[in-house]
């Protein structure tokens, strides 16, 4: 018997009829049944967290903090079994799902010790014996709606610093893989939370999104996910004039010029193309090479690509699982033949695999594929310019430094970059030059950390960033007092 994930509303578990979430490695495993939600449940989401709102907002940051310590400290006792049911619900390896957790715990332990800094600040007034300062407070009701990929640390990220400026919540995961943010949720269950602060309805984007966004009490959503719903939730949001904060999608580019460290510039690019399946949105999705080590470089890019174990990430020594769905395996599929049509070259893999695994498991039960090269694309093909969101590379010749960068800007997405090179006035001028809001040197393009600001510019993002100090600009506003004494 599978178990029943119920929905979290005015701190009660509310049951009803369900949906399934089933592994995307073996589609037989079916990893639980969730409660698919109503607008009413949003509703009723709503009211319990506008009731909790004034009492949670009188607590003092540290007293919110300790939930968050708390919370914390539950998922790291539960680390390993969290981390398992990432990996059957959303396909990403066993090591990769143990670094989400852990990016989690850090990620509440980080907001809970903000609860003690929060920002603000007295300056001196011009007019003598008059006191001024500025302080942080709270929105009220925010929405958070959360994508499949990182299904953990991004709810994660939404929530922390959302309750630890004194708002309460309602949570809207991904339908494809609810459970890790529900182990959130449990735990914060168990910490005690006081009843309405955290609210989770768990169902169909559509129905549960349109209802969030027009629930009354909802003063903000922030919405991570694709370009395409994440401009609908803008334009719908817009019209009751919420605070709006998206985060989409990406093209992201890596530079790699002749003079960078070769290996290590072959090995960060297939990091950050393939692991996760590719379905990272910070992942290197075109690489563009200088002309002068184009042909050493693909060719060392193709061998290490082809050396890459698909199956079944639950089992040792699989470096690639599954895509997430039925629907994302074709999507990667189909750009594999758009690519030949367009005239690309297809250097490896792009096969669906239906065969054995490295641990003996059988390929069919679930939606893999062996990661592509493409090799000869050109700029404004459209697998140079639409965001695949799995593990098909497309590899760019560029002339030079300025061409390469030409081309990397050359995208509507603006969300991670990346250069490998050894010469220190390119890095600057990459940096200061690059049309995107992440960026790396010499490091994968993917795998960022919590304590700086993230977030993209162009198409990919709108609003305030995410994470670091900066996640609490979305989530508080600024009062100004002025006092004589
Ligand atoms: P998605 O299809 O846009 O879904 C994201 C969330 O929106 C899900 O919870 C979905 O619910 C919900 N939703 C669907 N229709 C909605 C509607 N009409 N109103 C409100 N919410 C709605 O994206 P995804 O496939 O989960 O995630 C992949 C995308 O996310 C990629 O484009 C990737 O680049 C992007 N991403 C961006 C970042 C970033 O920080 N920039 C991070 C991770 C992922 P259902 O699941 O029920 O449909």
């Amino acid at each position: 018997m599978s178990q029943t994930f119920p929905n979290y509303i005015n701190g009660e578990w509310v049951t009803g009829p369900t949906f399934e979430n089933r592994n995307p490695a073996n589609t037989d495993e079916l990893v639980g049944l969730h409660v698919k939600g109503t607008a009413a449940d949003i509703d009723a989401a709503a009211a319990a967290a506008e009731a909790a709102f004034p009492a949670w907002a009188g607590l003092t940051g540290p007293a919110r903090g300790a939930f968050l310590y708390k919370a914390a400290d539950l998922i790291e006792k539960r680390w390993d079994s969290i981390a398992a049911d990432m990996t059957r619900e959303e396909g990403k390896t066993l090591p990769e799902a143990k670094g989400e957790v852990g990016r989690t715990i850090n990620i509440l332990r980080y907001f809970a010790g903000e609860g003690s800094r929060m920002p603000g600040g007295v300056v001196p007034s011009e007019r003598p014996r008059v006191h001024m300062w500025a302080f942080r407070k709270p929105l009220g009701v925010v929405g958070l709606i959360t994508p499949w990929n990182f299904p953990s640390a991004i709810p994660a990220w939404k929530l922390a610093p959302a309750l630890l400026c004194g708002n309460t919540v309602i949570m809207k995961p991904a339908s494809v893989s609810p459970l890790s943010a529900w182990r959130i949720v449990e735990a914060f269950h168990d910490a005690g939370l006081p009843k309405g602060v955290f609210n989770f309805v768990c169902g169909s984007g559509g129905t549960l999104g349109a209802a969030l966004i027009n629930a009354k009490p909802v003063k903000a959503i922030s919405f991570t996910g694709s370009c395409e719903i994440g401009h609908w939730v803008h334009a719908e949001a817009s019209k009751r004039r919420m605070r709006i904060q998206l985060e989409m999608g990406g093209k992201n580019p890596t530079i790699v010029l002749a003079d960078a460290d070769f290996n290590s510039a072959v090995a960060n690019v297939v990091n950050a193309a393939f692991f996760s399946t590719g379905q990272k949105c910070t992942a290197t999705s075109r690489v563009i090479v200088e002309d002068a080590i184009y042909d050493k470089y693909v060719a060392a890019l193709v061998e290490a690509t082809k050396k890459l174990k698909v199956g079944d990430g639950i089992k040792p020594g699989v470096d690639i699982g599954p895509a997430i769905d039925e629907g994302q395996l074709k999507t990667n599929l189909d750009y594999i033949k758009i690519g030949q049509e367009e005239g690309a070259q297809l250097l490896c893999g792009g096969e669906h695999l239906t065969g054995t695994g490295p641990n003996g498991e059988d390929l069919s039960k679930g939606y893999y594929m062996q990661p592509a090269v493409f090799g000869g694309v050109t700029e404004n093909m459209r697998i140079a310019q639409e965001e695949i969101f799995g593990p098909v590379l497309a590899v760019l010749r560029a002339s030079d430094f300025a061409d390469a960068m030409r081309i990397a800007n050359n995208i509507p997405f603006g969300l991670s970059a990346s250069i490998q090179t050894s010469n220190v006035s390119r890095v600057f001028d990459f940096v200061y030059g690059a049309e995107a809001g992440l960026l790396t040197v010499n490091l994968p393009s993917a795998g960022v950390e919590y304590q700086l600001p993230f977030g993209g510019t162009k198409d990919s993002s709108f609003g305030p960033k995410e994470q670091g100090p900066a996640a609490m600009e979305f989530y508080s506003d600024y009062k100004t007092v002025y006092l004589k004494y």
